[in-house]
């Protein structure tokens, strides 16, 4: 990866309101003994705590990106964008948002290219606000040419992956360059419920995808009593 800084690099996305695997991923992470936190965006949207995922955001993260859920609540996505129940919950997260908070999303940026030798981005690096999807091998081999730094960090799928330059899946490669998907903390998709992120450990040129458990249930009871659609309660159990 040639990365100029000996550090071990938490990537962490896709929060999604989802305060108790927001708080069991921080656990883990001060365990792992991160020397630094990424967000790559979409704190908010889909779950019932996005002001307070936001202040532990802002709190305890380094570098900060935009994710379209981030951009929808302050109006920069229009509403008509998001699947249906989406649609709901942006309506609803529009409203719970504090003033302070949606200023914070307002000035984040799309793309961090300049840190740790590392390009960071929600979506894709070729176009950040297009909001593009990297969901195969292919989309990943695509992406290659638009980001020069050796690895490039994206959530916006909510499916973990490490994908390398010379063509491995999930093997992270010695030398290569890579896309990384961090997973999602807070809405996983690939069918395990468990919380996602990425440790990027540069000092011994390694990458982890590390899974943890969190609470599922409290954040479906939660995202009842706010009144969410139900679809966004189930299928935090389901991990899809
Ligand atoms: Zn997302």
């Amino acid at each position: 990866m040639r990365i100029l800084i000996t550090m071990r690099i938490a990537v962490i996305s896709d929060i999604h309101g989802n305060l108790e695997a927001l708080t069991a991923v921080l656990k883990r992470l001060r365990k792992e003994h991160a020397d630094t936190i990424v967000c790559l965006g979409d704190i908010v949207g889909y779950g019932p705590f996005p002001n307070e995922c936001i202040e532990i955001v802002h709190e305890q993260c380094d570098i900060v990106i935009r994710g379209n859920h981030d951009a929808g609540a302050e109006d920069g996505v229009p509403l008509e964008t998001f699947d249906p129940d989406g649609r709901i919950a942006m309506e609803w997260t529009r409203k719970q948002l504090s003033e302070i908070h949606r200023k914070f999303l307002l000035e984040l940026p799309l793309i961090d290219t300049n840190s740790h030798g590392i390009t960071y981005v929600h979506a894709s690096p070729a176009d950040p606000e297009r909001w593009a999807r990297i969901s195969t091998w292919h989309d990943a081999a695509e992406m290659f040419p638009h980001f020069t730094n050796n690895a490039c960090c994206v959530g916006h799928t909510h499916i973990p992956a490490v994908v390398a330059s010379n063509g491995m899946v999930n093997d992270y490669q010695r030398g290569e360059r890579h896309v990384i998907n961090a997973g999602s903390v807070g809405q996983p998709r690939d069918g395990d419920p468990r919380a996602s992120f990425a440790l990027l450990d540069t000092k011994h040129d390694a990458v982890s995808i590390i899974r943890v458990e969190y609470s599922v249930a409290s954040t479906v009871s939660a995202t009842r009593k706010a009144g969410l659609p139900e679809f966004l309660a189930k299928r935090l159990e389901l991990g899809i």
